[in-house]
């Protein structure tokens, strides 16, 4: 009955889509005469359909794909459907005459210390490694060791002149151990004049914190966790620690990381500061204020880290649908197809089978890429769409496409990339992560009234999600990037339902075995959200222009150069 109604919906959804593009097209470039003759010239406008999509869910995210682990088996099962797929829908390959566009990784297996010992005037305290702390070197060497480092309370550990904000003034980090909490003084205050309030900014992100604690020399970098500003719980980064770690293999070894990097509990940080003479949530409160000052903790930091190091290859998957009048210019589509393979210890469900992480975007990337190829007449501009390896593991395959981009970025008009798609039906918004960054969201809204929706910011956007995905490498190059997800606002159950759905999935499922293919599951939001992301991407493959960042953008100054560079050399 059900699925019948449904599939109704669908029926009237496509028939209302076969103009729907071009009208679109009309409305924004503002002369609505084109409207009746954009849909003769466009008499095939593709549809999709949840049954089809949920077909490729299901064999993704399946047990025989082992988790779609970069370089395993699950991996090569992986690729090749991607590719069968790519190639079914009439795509080319993309990477240099393949599809298959290789990544160099390193595998670094961390053997740690038992604990990590901090002594002080008062005696040792104990680490032990999983409960209390996590650590690892991401340097490409087969040991490590910090011996009496002296630690430093450093607050956030930001650095950003702009701001006038120095976490590390006057310090010498040299053979030094930062203690560093996650997220911004924002975050913390709720304060919008600092950092972007609640908001998570780039300074927020854990990355950020090793990266700028590697530019001052530190030896080692320990970042706090709390539930609350790192948005996941401590099994998340005690079950990450545990498995092989990868990065891409470049040349200098990760020489320039930090030697030993790693997160520490709440409780654990509690005992640390108690050792120290101090109370932690007193230090923490002024940490979060214009002046803070680093602390020395007159404390020092002892452990050792082994890894094995085994160099494999990865790839990620590019297929090009080329252009008609403009096949030099781009829009791109990306989704990770990575996972987090399966679990080194043997018992009950060991599979982490990522459906919605990120089978659900895989899926997406496939139907998107067979809907373009049956689009008639075919789009001006070429279309890339890129399955992108390693990003659970730091955004690694996106990180690589970036620096060794297939076509020139600034020729790419702007993409949309796909990372955990909607499973629990229809919603009246479209949640837009990193709201008010680009001019894709025009095209976006436009295509979301059509369906009678809104575009709404992310609920949490403490979390920094923006940062947290594919499209920020490329964001960072400057190509402007759409990265939106599920709604919130159900149709059938409403905001508060669909809000609880998130949280749920945060709490149970997230990098979980149980983040499995479940037949229950509601497509018909995915399908929506399939409709707009087609929308934007023909929009951007019909349009002449080049869409940009928002003024005052992070991203924007970086386009304008990039796309000063190419209009020069043409
Ligand atoms: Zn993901």
């Amino acid at each position: 009955m059900f699925r019948r109604s449904r599939l109704q919906l669908f029926r009237e959804v496509s028939l209302v889509l076969r103009c729907r593009p071009i009208a679109l097209l009309a409305v924004l470039a503002g002369f609505s005469a084109g409207l009746a003759a954009g849909c003769v010239s466009s008499p095939v406008t593709p549809s999709f359909e949840a049954e089809r999509y949920a077909g490729h869910v299901r064999i993704l995210a399946s047990d025989d794909f082992e988790g779609r682990r970069p370089a395993t088996v699950g991996e090569e099962k992986t690729i090749a459907y991607l590719e069968q797929e790519f190639r079914r829908a009439g795509l080319e390959p993309g990477a240099g005459g393949s599809f298959r566009q290789p990544v160099p990784f390193v595998e670094l297996t961390t053997r740690p210390d038992a604990a990590l010992r901090i002594s002080g005037a008062g005696g040792d305290t104990l680490l032990k490694y999983a409960d209390d702390a996590v650590y690892w070197t991401k340097r490409v060497v087969p040991e490590i060791a910090l011996t009496d480092s002296e630690l430093v309370f450093v607050g956030y550990g930001i650095v950003e002149p702009a701001m006038g904000w120095n976490d590390y003034a006057g310090l010498d980090m040299r053979g030094k151990t930062a203690v560093i909490l996650v997220n911004d003084p924002g975050f913390a205050t709720g304060d919008p004049g600092l950092f972007n309030g609640r908001a998570m900014t780039y300074h927020g992100r854990w990355t950020y914190k090793y990266e700028e604690a590697a530019r001052q020399g530190a030896a080692g970098a320990i970042i706090i966790h709390e539930e609350a500003p790192a948005a996941y719980p401590w099994e998340v980064l005690h079950n990450g620690a545990a498995r092989p770690q990868l990065a891409i293999d470049t040349s200098g070894g990760d020489a320039s990381r930090v030697g030993v990097e790693g997160w520490m509990t709440r409780e654990a940080a509690l005992r640390v500061f108690r050792a120290a003479g101090l109370d932690f949530d007193t230090v923490k409160a002024g940490a979060a204020q214009r002046g803070f000052q680093p602390m020395p903790l007159s404390l020092e930091a002892t452990t050792r880290v082994a890894n094995d190091i085994r160099r494999i290859t990865s790839n990620n998957v590019v297929g090009i649908l080329p252009g008609t009048k403009r096949p030099d210019e781009y829009v791109v589509y990306t989704a990770h197809w990575d996972h987090l393979g399966k679990s080194p210890e043997g018992s009950g469900d060991t599979v982490f089978n990522g459906a919605v992480d990120n089978a659900t975007g895989t899926a997406a990337l496939i139907e998107l890429a067979r809907a373009f190829g049956e689009v008639r007449p075919r789009p001006e501009r070429s279309i890339l769409f890129v399955g992108f390896t390693g990003e659970e593991y730091g955004l690694l395959g996106s990180e690589y496409f970036a620096e060794h981009p297939v076509v020139p970025l600034a020729q790419i008009a702007g993409g949309v990339n796909m990372d955990g798609m909607a499973v629990d039906g229809r919603t009246r918004d479209v949640t837009v992560v990193g709201y008010g960054a680009s001019e894709l969201e025009d095209y976006l809204a436009a295509s979301a009234a059509e369906q009678g929706r809104v575009l709404k910011p992310e609920p949490t956007p403490e979390k920094g999600s923006y940062y947290r995905s594919d499209h920020f490498m490329l964001a960072r190059k400057g190509v402007p990037m759409l990265y939106a997800r599920a709604g919130i606002d159900s149709h059938e159950h409403g905001p508060e339902w669909g809000l609880q759905q998130n949280t749920d999935y945060i709490s149970h499922r997230y990098h979980k075995p149980s983040d499995e293919f479940d037949p229950d599951w509601d497509l018909s939001g995915a399908i929506e959200d399939l409709e707009l992301y087609f929308d934007v991407g023909l929009m951007l493959a019909t349009e002449p222009g080049f869409p940009n960042w928002r003024a005052g953008n992070e991203f924007r100054a970086i386009r304008d150069q990039s796309r000063a560079g190419a209009a020069a050399s043409q």
